[in-house]
């Protein structure tokens, strides 16, 4: 049987009940469940596994849905709903795995005659009952339940100030020098003579990148760099207090090595030591590097004592276009948006041997676009693509799970939230986008599983970037990209060009992984150390990790939106690169070869979570993973 897609209100009224009666009535499920799990003794190991999935369904598919609206619902009472909503999931989640009774459904049944994945679920089961907290003393436990509840709010706090925290400034239209002619346009200046810009991607990354004036970067990234300061401010020091007591409550030294345990990496000493790992991986590149931008910068602005982040990637295209005869406005032509759009759906649909049928049904929004995603006539899954800004949306770019995928029961389904350009995209925001189209197709191949806790991209948090990481290879492709980009006279991207393209993204790459590393200190160190003064020690790691210097005095962390999800671990984006450049090895013969590409979506995608990630990586390579390729790419391979 072939599980049906989910329905959305028809009616635009019908949105608020909508977001508050679905959670509501999967939650009274959840207690059903629960109460059976507690109360019948007669339930063999198996059908207790079974119930506990039921359940799991029922929290994932109010958690997902809820989630989504509260970050991408135009209709604010929706999302403040939404919000509530995720609030009561998080807390049912957390109260279950302190519950004794429920416990006893699962502490010391026998696994004779369970099969091997019932024995996993049942191994995952157990783990997280006791790191959520259950063998604990009654006081300790009723903490821990209350600091769970805390981290939940204040987390969506942090992130609702961060979404609501979008800032204006006006510059003079003077100032928009070396912008493309149709962001000038779109910018005209007001009575004053003033033109307003917005900290909203397609105002940001055009302004970082083309603005000559060093004044408006200057302006639009403070600007960018104060978002929700100073309310996230006190937010943040008591998530990480809230985070540091749970951590230290239930046995561990700190919230790096309570994250890490279901990690890949394994500790928070382990983090310490890839972070050193890759400061010694980049060190020389990014000393040679340096003082080619500082001292392209002074061609600029005579006397200019250090590059910041506001400099950065204006020297890079300066350097590019200069250097490498890479034009990133020339570039651009080729990338209209609606081609690119055609163009993911075409390269991927090839790749993974899938097709894209469009959708008309209702979403939260008319920007929205759904697709069943078919092979051989069979629906796989449903995914919706919301590509454009809007107010009160996510203001990233990210892949949100929305159902998860159960074998015959329920259809995965997984949602796309962008912020990109209308008109013209950057090569950066295709490559953004087959990053996101990357955790899309995971989520959705991986999601015919016969366990929710397993499925989609449900494996290990710091394995969860590689799949993403891996397919943003086929927006550096010649071939791949002569198939959908091309310019308004209908001429596709010449390959010379595209070749020019990978040699100048050498350029400048160890000076980026520098810029990694100090996001992933930054998110190591605040967890760990908790330093009284934010501020001052955020802008300490920056400076002496990276040496394009952070501007001073601002207040990035307040905006640093993966503090949340991804607490102490940032470094699962270079973890997960490390093993995505090992990947890409596999794809010897090229990157639409059939074979590998069979091969990489069997081992790796279709397994969803329902094995370790290390064993689904050696089942692709053959191999154990390797440093290597990742050298040699940061080396200009
Ligand atoms: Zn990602």
């Amino acid at each position: 049987m072939t599980p049906e897609p989910l329905a959305f209100p028809t009616d635009p009224g019908a949105w608020r009940s909508f977001a508050q009666e679905r959670p509501a009535e999967r939650l009274a499920r959840v207690r059903a469940i629960d109460e059976r799990l507690r109360t019948d003794s007669a339930l063999s190991v198996a059908e207790r596994l079974d119930l506990w999935n039921d359940a799991d369904v029922a929290l994932l598919e109010a958690m997902n849905e809820a989630y989504v609206l509260s970050e991408a619902h135009p209709d604010a009472e929706v999302r403040a709903i939404a919000e509530s909503q995720v609030q009561a999931v998080e807390t049912m989640s957390s109260t279950r795995l302190l519950d004794r009774e429920l416990w006893q459904a699962f502490a010391d049944a026998a696994t004779d005659g369970l099969d091997a994945d019932q024995e996993r679920l049942l191994t995952h089961i157990r783990r997280d009952f006791r790191r959520g907290g259950v063998e604990l003393p009654d006081a300790e436990r009723e903490r821990v339940r209350q600091l769970a509840e805390r981290d939940t709010e204040l987390s969506l706090t942090f992130s609702r100030n961060i979404r609501e925290g979008r800032r204006e400034v006006r510059v003079p239209a003077a100032g928009l020098a070396g912008l493309p002619q149709d962001f000038v346009d779109a910018h005209p200046a007001d009575e004053d003579g003033l033109v307003t810009l917005s900290t909203d991607y397609p105002d940001l990354m055009p302004v970082r990148e083309y603005a000559t004036d060093r004044a408006t970067r200057i302006a639009l990234v403070t600007a960018y760099n104060e978002m929700a300061w100073p309310e996230n401010d006190a937010v943040l020091a008591e998530l990480l207090a809230v985070r540091a007591e749970r951590a230290r409550l239930l046995g561990y030294a700190d919230w790096a090595d309570y994250e890490t345990e279901t990690r890949m990496i394994g500790s928070g000493a382990a983090i310490v030591e890839f972070l050193a790992r890759l400061d010694e991986a980049s060190a020389e590149a990014a000393a040679t590097q340096y003082p080619m931008l500082l001292e392209r910068l002074r061609r600029d602005v005579p006397g200019a004592e250090a590059v910041t982040i506001a400099d950065l990637w204006h020297l890079l295209g300066a350097l590019k276009r200069e250097r490498y005869d890479v034009d990133a406005q020339l570039v651009r032509s080729y990338f209209p948006f609606e081609r690119v759009v055609d163009g993911i759906l075409s390269v991927t649909g090839r790749l993974l041997d899938i097709e894209y049928v469009p959708v008309d049904a209702p979403a939260w929004h008319a920007d929205v676009r759904s697709f069943d995603v078919v092979r051989d006539g069979d629906r796989l899954g449903r995914i919706h693509l919301d590509l454009r800004p809007r107010e009160g949306k996510f203001s990233h770019a990210a892949c949100f799970p929305l159902a998860p995928g159960v074998t015959g029961r329920v259809l995965p389904e997984a949602v796309l939230l962008c912020n990109f350009s209308r008109g013209l995209l950057e090569h950066d925001e295709v490559v953004t986008f087959f990053h996101e189209f990357g955790h899309l197709v995971h989520d959705i191949l991986g999601g015919r599983q016969r366990f929710a806790r397993f499925s989609g991209f449900a494996t290990e948090w710091d394995f969860v970037e590689a799949p993403s990481q891996l397919l943003e290879e086929w927006a550096w492709d010649a071939d791949v990209l002569a198939g959908f980009a091309v310019d308004a006279a209908g001429e596709p991207i010449p390959a010379d060009l595209v070749a020019r393209m990978r040699v100048a993204d050498a350029f400048g790459r160890a000076l980026e992984v520098r810029r990694q590393l100090g996001h992933a200190s930054v998110s190591y160190h605040l967890h760990v150390d908790r330093p009284a003064d934010l501020q001052a020690e955020t802008e300490r790691l920056y400076a002496d990790t990276s040496p394009v210097q952070p501007l001073a005095g601002a207040h990035p962390y307040a905006g640093f939106g993966h503090l949340t999800e991804y607490g102490a671990c940032y470094y699962t984006y270079q973890w997960s690169h490390v093993i995505a450049r090992d990947l890409l090895t596999g794809f010897a013969d090229g990157l639409m070869d059939a074979a590998a590409a069979r091969r990489y979506r069997v081992e790796v995608l279709e397994r969803g979570g329902s094995r370790d990630a290390k064993d689904l990586v050696e089942a692709f390579l053959g191999r154990e993973t390797s440093f290597d390729a990742y050298r040699d790419w940061l080396a200009g391979a």
